[in-house]
């Protein structure tokens, strides 16, 4: 498969940004090689420089649900150049998302839109605070929720620790606030609130992990997340910037029966554009202002170019209701029962963990129920996989702990194209 032109365009990118990427999981670091450089998409294709065509299971992180450029989306573009892309006041348009997302999402009472994932967490974790008027969090290690100085913290040793950034430009006393718990341990997570429980504010968690790879919560994990964070007063946030819309219309919280008092989305609720939204309880969101005394604010947030995207998004997604999710349910449940029997085969130990159109074939011979077993996955058979799907026409998430996603685009004959690379790249490891 030629890749001359991505390359060109790799050398100059690295010129004038930073790594050539302005993001860096893109730089295809842990996977090495070229990342290939992209001119469009339509469905589940993505055409890159070369003019190769490439299925793709990225489907921009998660934030399509139906594939590039539904003709949907191209319309509510359309109409955006037409009425302008940002004026910085109010528009019908939010009214409208804010109600067809509470449709969906029935716990999300009252809704602030903001530019991005990393927004919407940095936004819960300050309105956690000032709600509880405590400034400690627990996070699980493993679970990323965007670039924000509070939630950069990984694990240590022992059951619970106080965080070490992850980053560099991350104050200790900043990070020390952060308590972190593996994922999926009951115990650990009723220690640390056992022994600190008065003193903080939330537990933030991904209800399914998806940036460890997948990981799905152990059944009664989340239950027992809402029992003690009700018990010691503090907030229960669930992260679903990745699974909100996605594993059901109302998420990982319809899905597993558990509300949270806060909840972020990002991704699909912005249908492709720029966007992130924090929601929740209606007397624990007023603490924002202007109602409340919790800063938040922006420039673009509410933006009717995200605004349109997201709404018709949202509304297919009401529209067409149960089916869209069982539609997506068979080509996933195909593909991820088609690779564990092919490479069952071969002889390649993997274990491959799905919730809906979110999955991970983890290169290991045990199942990966925190960050810790997820580790212990061979990342160079995973690098050697991704580059053999690569040259078949398959770009995955270019990191053994990422997510593949499927869209409504990602039909059965693009699923068994994908099995039949997989009989290859299984075969050559
Ligand atoms: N939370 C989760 C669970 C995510 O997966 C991500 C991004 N992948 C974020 C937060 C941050 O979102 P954004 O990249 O839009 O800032």
């Amino acid at each position: 498969m030629r890749d001359d032109k991505s390359r060109k365009l790799y050398e100059k990118a690295c010129q004038v940004l930073v790594g050539g990427v302005n993001s860096p999981v893109r730089a295809f670091k842990s996977v090495g090689g070229i990342p290939r450089f992209i001119v469009s998409g339509k469905g589940a294709y993505v055409r890159d420089a070369d003019g190769n065509e490439l299925i793709d299971y990225i489907a921009s992180w998660g934030a399509l649900l139906f594939g590039h450029r539904p003709s949907f989306v191209q319309e509510a573009l359309a109409r955006c150049a037409e009425v302008g892309t940002s004026f910085g006041l109010p528009t019908e348009l939010e009214v409208q998302i804010a109600e067809r997302v509470r449709n969906l999402a029935p716990h999300a009472e009252r809704v602030r839109f903001v530019n991005s994932g990393s927004e919407a967490t940095a936004a819960a974790v300050r309105l956690a605070r000032g709600a509880t008027g405590r400034s400690r969090i627990v996070k699980c290690a493993g679970c990323y929720h965007g670039a924000v100085d509070a939630l950069l913290v990984r694990a240590g040793s022992g059951v619970a620790t106080f965080g070490i950034p992850d980053s560099f430009g991350i104050p200790e006393p900043v990070a020390a606030q952060t308590l972190v718990v593996p994922y999926n341990d009951e115990e650990a997570l009723e220690s640390v609130f056992t022994e600190l429980g008065d003193t903080i504010a939330c537990f933030i968690l991904e209800p399914i992990a998806g940036n460890m790879g997948l990981v799905p919560p152990l059944p009664g994990y989340l239950q027992k997340a809402r029992d003690l964070t009700r018990r010691y007063g503090s907030l229960l946030v669930f992260d679903e910037v990745m699974t909100g819309f996605r594993v059901s219309p109302g998420g990982a919280a319809q899905l597993y029966g558990v509300t949270p008092d806060l909840v972020c989305f990002g991704k699909i609720i912005g249908g492709g554009a720029p966007v992130g939204a924090l929601a929740g309880k209606a007397e624990i969101m007023e603490n924002l202002a202007p109602v409340g005394n919790v800063y938040h604010a922006g420039t673009l947030s509410g933006n009717p170019l995200s605004m349109m995207l997201g709404l018709a998004t949202l509304e297919q997604i009401a529209c067409r209701g149960e089916k869209l999710y069982r539609e997506l349910e068979s080509q996933s449940a195909a593909l991820a029962s088609g690779i564990g029997e092919i490479a069952s085969r071969k002889g390649v130990p993997v274990q491959v963990q799905r919730v809906g159109s979110m999955l991970t074939v983890f290169f290991t011979e045990h199942p990966v129920r925190n960050y810790e077993e997820a580790k212990k996955s061979d990342t160079t058979l995973f690098s050697r996989f991704f580059q053999r799907l690569l040259e078949c026409g398959v770009h995955l998430p270019p990191s053994q702990f990422e997510c593949w996603f499927l869209t409504a685009s990602h039909d059965r004959k693009i699923v068994e194209t994908t099995l039949d690379a997989c009989e290859k790249a299984f075969g050559t490891l």
